[in-house]
Formats: C-alpha cells, structure tokens, sequence
C-alpha cells in the first residue's frame, strides 16, 4: 500500500513524468539507451549498428593497403598501467562508447586481408556474421526450449547436416555447439571417462585410465585432461610415422597390448583428423580394428574412439563431389589432392564423437564449435543429471541435463547453420579447392627457387612450411644433410637461426607497413620446431628440431600473384638478414 502512493506521482500516462524523482528522470535517459520493446517506434539500435559497422569497416585499407587495421599496428597501452581504471560514473554516450570500441580495433591483424596468413585464422563469410549477431539482440538460450524456442532448431539441424556429411544417421545423431576445438575435446574426453568409468560421475576419477593420441596431436590435450581431473600424465603419446606422420600403427598395437595385460582401461583414443600445421590424418579406420581387437576388460566400459576433426572436417565435403566430370574445374594436380585429403578423412564415420570448428576450416566467426555425437541416446542419457526445480520441460529438447555450460549462446549454432546453408557443400568446395590453387602456385615457385626448399612437402592442406638459404647454396641438398646426418647439427642449428632471423625482420616489415616492389609485405609466421630430424624421431636433443617459414592463406582473395610477391618479400628479407650479419 505505502509501495504504491510513492509510485504515484512517478509516472503519467504510462511514461516518466516531470515530477518524478531523481532516479526515476535517470532511467528514463538510460531506456532510451535499450532497444524498444516495439516495432516502428525511434529505436537506436538498427541504425546505430549500421553506422558502427561503416565506422569499423573504414579501418580497412584501401586496395593493396597493408594486413592490419586503421594507420599503426602500435599498441595503444603501456602493461600493467592499463589496468589502473575504475569504472566511469557518469552515463556515457552511445556514439563514444561505441567510437572507442572501434578504436580498440586499430592495427589489429586484418583477417580480411589477402596478405593475412599467419594461421588457422579464416575471414567469416558475411551470412555466418549476420546470423551470429541476430542472438545478440534477443537472448536466446540454448540452456532448454522454453528461453530459445525455435531458435534451438539451428542446434538440431546442425547435428542433422553434419551427421549425414559424416555418414551417421542424422536423426540418431546430436551436437552441441561449445566455447571451441578445446570445448569439443572436453566433451569428448568427459563423454569417454563417463562411459568407461561410470561412477567417476559421482566419486570422482578415481582409476588411472588412459588417453591415446598421436605426438603431433594438438596440445588441448592438456587442458583437456588437466581440468577433467583425470591428470596429464594418463596422456599415452604414440609415436607418428616418419613418413607420412600419421599415428603409428604398430605402437598403438603395442600400447594396447600392454595396457590389456596390466588391466588398465583406455578411456579414449583421439584421432587427429588434420593436425594443426602438417595437416594429417590419423588412420581412423585401422584404428578402430585395433580398437575393437584390444577392448576394455570388465568392469570398464568401452573406450570412445574421438576425431579431433576441428582443423580438417570440411575436407568430407568432397565426398560427394563428381571427381571424373570435375564440375568446379580444379586443376588435375588439386583434384588429386583433393581426393588425396577426402581418401584420409573418409573413415571419420567410425568415431563415436567428432569435434569440428566452424570458426576454423567453416570460415565463421568465433566460438562456432561444434561437438558432434553419433548416439544422442546413449551421450545425452549417460551424461544425464536430474532435474531442475526452477526449468521446466516445454519443448522436446533440452540440453541443460547434459552439457557442460549451463546458459549457452545461440551465436555459435547460428553461425555454423547459416555457413551450412549459405555456402552449400558446393559453395566450401569451391573455396577450400580456390584456396589450394593457390597455395599450390607458391609450392611451384619455391620449387623454381634454388636456394629454398618444402619442408614439409607432403602436407595437402593450406599451409607451406619452407626454409630458404643464402643464395647459391642447393637447399635440397644441404636439407637433406641436416634432416638425416647428425654431423650437419651445427649446420642444422645455424640455419634454424637464420629462419627465425627472417621471420622476425618479416614480421617487423608487416609491423612497420613496408613496402616490397611498392606492395605491403604479408603477415606471415614461422615455426620452431615443427618436426624433428630423423635422428631425434623422440625429441631427446631439443635443439635437433627443424624451424621453417610459414604461410597459411585462408583468404579466399589470396590470389597466385599474392603467393609470387610473398616469396619476393622472403627472398627480400633474407637478403637484409645476410647483409646485417656481415
Ligand atoms: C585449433 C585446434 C584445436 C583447438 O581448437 P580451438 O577452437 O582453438 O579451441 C584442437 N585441435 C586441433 C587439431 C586444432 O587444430
């Protein structure tokens, strides 16, 4: 009652009135700073979006301007100072909160720019951007049904299109999209220890089960095992085949073997299904018989065969392309290639779980990963936990009972469905086979160049890994010499030195915006240690490991002429690294 009269006086024909007090008067400023509740009225919103987005794009270069945002790539902060802030009190204004998030965009990389390629770092194609902020505005939840509705419909026909890309069936199957590649793996492991060791669910993993993957497998396996509780050291690394750097098969039998003998439950065997940076494949499908030959003993339950598919799974869309007609005209030596990635990745289906990044080789932004599972009935029951007195069931599905998140964002589930149905298995064909063609230019130059050599020449995704040496010097050979004769070490070590010293002056070169026959250099990357020479196959001498210079394009405006002037700019580079040694 006394509520009530002091309500009076505040409001008049449903609005703020002038009399109102203090605090009233304030929020009538800060709703008008919210969306309205109504169609038509003067809302913001729409336009404020489309100015910022025109403000934000205008950072971009002009054509054949350099790889990063706005006029400097300096940082803008000195740490830790930037830290010493307190929240403002006075409200802001839009246009200047909104100005200064777009300043925070200044001399950022530009993954929008055909010079970028330091790595797995695609441009979102522009259906994936618009889907994934539609969220931003209502809120849906992909906690259950009730606070999403048929918005979650973009979750479930993610699971059915990527079910049925991957040969499962697509009404059995389920996903749930996660926070990333990292996420998936997470789940992956969760899924595993759940089904071997089903009372790790209420008494904690108490049994040293172990996790199998291949040493080039990517390092989320520590976070992964690390917050699980399961422990780093149950991580069983299997050595990679010399050759091909797949998993090999014979230690992966002997592992088994001798885990079978002790008692010892595998919780699960990760295939990588394309490494990070070489681009490999795991033999799924022998796996899988190895698997199934050396099963768990009682009382444990069967290990769950995973396929890290994060960086390789939009290679399956060629399964169903006509490589006889060639509609999309790849060039013969690509549409090998191309049937050479699809043959590696084919025996995806037999995995249990796979996780795959949109945000990767799906071209969306982030987090658009998704954890795909083959038995919705067996993962989301296993992992099920009771019910909750504050949600309710009013729709037919309702992740809450078993993901790891509890709110969840629609954001990614829009982005990876829209990418699906925009782009078309034709659509990420085309672009994942436009993207080889040039890469596979630059091979053919640096094979053309004498004094520089594939490091990795095997590899069949995106990335080039190549070492170039002083002029005059036949790279083949001398790589050779210092990938198999531990007497070239010395030499080995020098010319690791020498890759570094040309990736950082490249590097300082896009930093600095320079320009090399008047073009902006790239913004490339090198490695240091990706492989490991043939005498070191264990990684004991850590100094007997191979550096190389890197490209990764994933642009799809990278062009062969881009690829030319990248080399131009490496050959450029170590000239300037020779000419400051002497
Ligand atoms: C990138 C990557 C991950 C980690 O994925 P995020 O989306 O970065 O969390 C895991 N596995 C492989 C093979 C990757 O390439």
């Amino acid at each position: 009652m006394e509520h009530k009269d002091k309500m009076d006086g505040i409001w008049e024909h449903g609005s703020i009135g002038d009399k109102a007090p203090a605090w009233a008067k304030y929020r009538k400023v800060m709703t008008s700073e919210f969306p309205s509740p109504f169609r038509g009225s003067t809302d913001p919103l729409a336009d404020a979006i489309k100015k910022a987005i025109v403000k934000i794009d205008n950072l971009k270069p002009k054509e054949d301007g350099p790889a990063y945002l706005g006029d400097s790539t300096a940082l803008t902060y000195t740490y830790p100072e930037v830290k010493n802030i307190a929240i403002p009190k006075g409200t802001g204004d839009l246009d200047k909160v909104i100005d200064d998030a777009i300043d925070l965009f200044q001399g950022m990389p530009n993954v929008a720019s055909p010079l970028t390629m330091a790595n797995v770092w695609p441009q979102p194609n522009t259906a994936s951007i618009i889907a994934s902020l539609l969220p931003q505005i209502f809120m849906p939840n992909i906690i259950e049904g009730e606070f999403s509705w048929n918005v979650h419909k973009a979750e479930l026909e993610s699971a059915g299109m990527l079910a049925n890309l991957f040969g499962w069936s697509p009404t059995k199957a389920g996903c749930v999209y996660t926070y990333g590649g990292s996420g998936c793996w997470l789940y992956g492991l969760k899924y595993a220890l759940t089904r071997v060791l089903p009372n790790s669910r209420n008494s904690g993993v108490r049994t040293d089960g172990k996790v199998i993957c291949s040493t080039q497998s990517h390092f989320c396996k520590e976070n992964a095992t690390d917050w699980s509780g399961l422990g780093m050291d149950n991580i069983l690394e299997i050595p990679t085949d010399p050759i091909t750097n797949q998993m090999d098969l014979g230690a992966l039998e002997v592992t088994l073997q001798d885990l079978r003998v002790k008692g010892i439950p595998v919780i699960s065997v990760i295939c990588t299904m394309g490494t990070t940076d070489a681009s490999v494949f795991d033999p799924i499908t022998e796996i899988k018989e190895l698997l199934d030959k050396y099963p768990n003993p009682a009382p444990y339950g069967n290990a769950l065969l995973y396929a890290d598919a994060v960086a390789g799974w939009s290679w399956m869309v060629f399964k169903d392309y006509d490589f006889e007609a060639n509609p999309l005209e790849f060039s013969a030596n690509i549409l090998l290639v191309l049937k050479r990635n699809l043959a590696a990745i084919k025996g995806i289906h037999h995995a249990d779980a796979i996780g795959t990044d949109f945000h990767k080789f799906g071209f969306s932004p982030y987090a658009s990963s998704c954890f795909v599972y083959k038995n919705a009935a067996e993962f989301e029951s296993i992992m099920r936990r009771g019910s909750y007195a504050y949600l309710q069931d009013v729709t037919p599905y309702n992740p809450m009972y078993y993901t790891l998140e509890v709110s969840r964002s629609a954001s990614g589930s829009l982005a990876g469905w829209a990418t699906m149905k925009y782009l078309g298995t034709t659509g990420l064909q085309a672009i994942l086979g436009g993207i080889l063609e040039s890469r596979y230019y630059m091979d053919s130059i640096v094979h053309k160049h004498p004094d520089m050599v594939m490091a990795d020449p095997d590899n069949t995704g995106f990335i080039t890994l190549f070492r170039v040496y002083p002029e005059g010097i036949d790279a083949k050979a001398q790589f050779n010499k210092e990938l198999s004769d531990p007497a070239a070490r010395a030499d080995l070590i020098k010319y690791n030195e020498f890759t570094e010293a040309i990736g950082e002056k490249l590097w300082n070169w896009y930093l600095s915006g320079k320009k090399i026959n008047k073009k902006f250099t790239p913004h490339m990357a090198y490695s240091t240690g990706f492989r490991t020479t043939n005498y070191n196959r264990n990684g004991a001498d850590e100094e007997a490991i191979v550096y190389a210079l890197k490209t990764y394009p994933m642009n799809v405006f990278v062009t062969p002429e881009i690829m030319k002037h990248t080399l131009d700019c490496v050959v450029a580079a170590r000239d300037e690294v020779i000419k400051e040694m002497l």
